[in-house]
């Protein structure tokens, strides 16, 4: 921009998209801040646009020392400025940086020289949109911005807006989850408990689940389900499944060393872990060599939306693990659009059949057909299956008479700590 040398709007347009893509790899969030001057238009009227011009160059300066030296500020033209926040680690930074804002353009500038001296009075609207919460893309993001900052003038100017306000205390909660489990990784508050899988021709104990529990200081013992979706959006679930792995791991080779030699563990693993930023699968297995493990020690449960993922680095992953002789199990199987095809093509080892068919074995409605549908189509691609959530005796025996192999639930057991599996293994 010729008069205050910040970008211009086509040069925000860049800024923009590259900060976005820079929060698609990071998924540390990203605001877009839109500040429009109030009474502009009057102070270039009555002082004439030399002066006008001249507090726009202050404006300039002084939004450059409010923001931080990552940040981009740029000029869209006329009385109107942007401000990109990249990679925000805190929410606090957005409300802290328009106050700011807020306070810098509400502050006297001096227009005059040393003889005459002009203060100009003026003041900011401002609307804030955050990526990727409030707009996929520049266009939305945009136009979301604009539409916030109009109603802060509405809303009497000289003040910010949110575009959507709720998002105020929706980025908070958020950020405050993603630091304290960042923080729960490193002060080792998580957990692994482990829930036994039976073989139902022998009724024995020879697989068990590896299942996360985060051991919150304050909230207690927090299911996968409370915090599993932040690890993922923000990418902290590559090193999760990486210890957790390495725990299983650890575990099975103990159980082994007790004189069962064959036992695995399951891990779970979501299609993050198996994108290009994701886990090195090959330290997986370089970890079971260093306990002088089988590499089909381990299995890994994926869900059928993994094996339909359009990203090459998964499928190539998942092979790759295949040759390396670990075994593949499909967890939550019904629920996706997994046709027989993949099946075929990943060469899968486990089917887990989803606890929503085998709650409806115990009432006489089509869940049996269904199951055993399942179980004939399984064993004809020479997969074996274990049927998730059996909870009550006429399931097993729905599920026993069906064919099914192997069976998981509260009927056999709760997921539980290592000591105790150990000893409901020894009895
Ligand atoms: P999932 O893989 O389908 O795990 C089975 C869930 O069903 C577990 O819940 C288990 O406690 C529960 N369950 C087992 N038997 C029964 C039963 O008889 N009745 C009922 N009502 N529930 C039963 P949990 O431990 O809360 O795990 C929830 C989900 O969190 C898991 O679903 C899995 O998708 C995810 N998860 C757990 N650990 C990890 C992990 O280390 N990495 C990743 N990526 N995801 C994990
Ligand atoms: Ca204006
Ligand atoms: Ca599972
Ligand atoms: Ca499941």
């Amino acid at each position: 921009d010729a008069l205050t040398g910040l970008p211009n709007r086509r040069m925000f347009h860049e800024h923009l998209r590259q900060e976005m893509k820079k929060t698609d790899r990071s998924h540390l969030p990203m605001a877009l801040v839109f500040i429009d001057l109030d009474h502009f238009k009057e102070i270039n009227d009555t002082l004439g646009h030399d002066k006008g011009d001249l507090l726009l160059k202050e404006v300039a300066i002084r939004l450059s020392a409010a923001v931080r030296g990552t940040d981009t500020v740029a000029r869209l033209g006329g009385d109107e400025f942007t401000v990109i926040l990249s990679e925000l680690h805190n929410a606090g930074d957005v409300v802290r940086t328009a106050q700011e804002i807020l306070r810098q353009m509400s502050t006297p500038f001096n227009l005059g020289n040393a003889g005459d001296k002009h203060i100009a009075h003026i003041s900011s609207s401002i609307g804030i949109t955050l990526y990727p919460e409030d707009g996929a893309d520049a266009e939305t993001l945009i136009k979301n911005a604009d539409q916030a900052m109009y109603a802060a003038k509405q809303q009497g100017r000289n003040r910010f807006n949110y575009f959507a306000p709720f998002m105020q205390e929706a980025t908070r909660v958020r950020m405050t989850l993603v630091n304290e489990l960042r923080e729960a990784v490193n002060h080792d508050e998580l957990r692994i408990l482990f829930q036994p899988i039976i073989d139902l021709a022998s009724g024995k104990i020879c697989k068990a689940e590896a299942l996360v529990r985060w051991q919150h200081p304050v909230r207690g013992l927090l299911n996968p389900a409370e915090f599993i979706s932040i690890a993922e959006s923000s990418g902290m679930i590559v090193g999760i499944g990486d210890w957790v792995f390495k725990q299983a791991a650890r575990e099975v080779q103990k159980l082994q060393a007790l004189g069962l030699p064959d036992f695995q563990i399951s891990v779970n693993k979501s299609a993050w872990q198996f994108r290009d930023n994701g886990s090195n699968y090959e330290q997986w297995l370089d970890f079971l060599q260093e306990l002088h493990l089988d590499a089909n020690s381990i299995i890994i449960e994926v869900t059928e939306n993994l094996l339909l993922d359009t990203a090459n680095s998964v499928s190539e992953r998942m092979l790759a693990l295949q040759h390396a002789h670990m075994q593949i199990s499909l967890d939550d199987f019904g629920t996706g659009y997994c046709s027989v095809a993949f099946l075929r093509r990943f060469d899968i080892d486990y089917i887990k059949i989803d606890p929503t068919f085998v709650s409806n074995l115990s009432n006489g409605t089509d869940g049996v057909v269904l199951c055993e549908a399942i179980i004939a189509m399984a064993h004809k691609l020479d997969i074996k299956v274990i049927a998730e959530g059996i909870e009550t005796p006429q399931q097993l025996a729905a599920l026993t008479a069906a064919g099914c192999d192997l069976g998981q639930g509260y009927l056999f057991s709760k997921p539980i700590s290592a000591e105790e599996l150990e000893k409901q293994i020894k009895n």
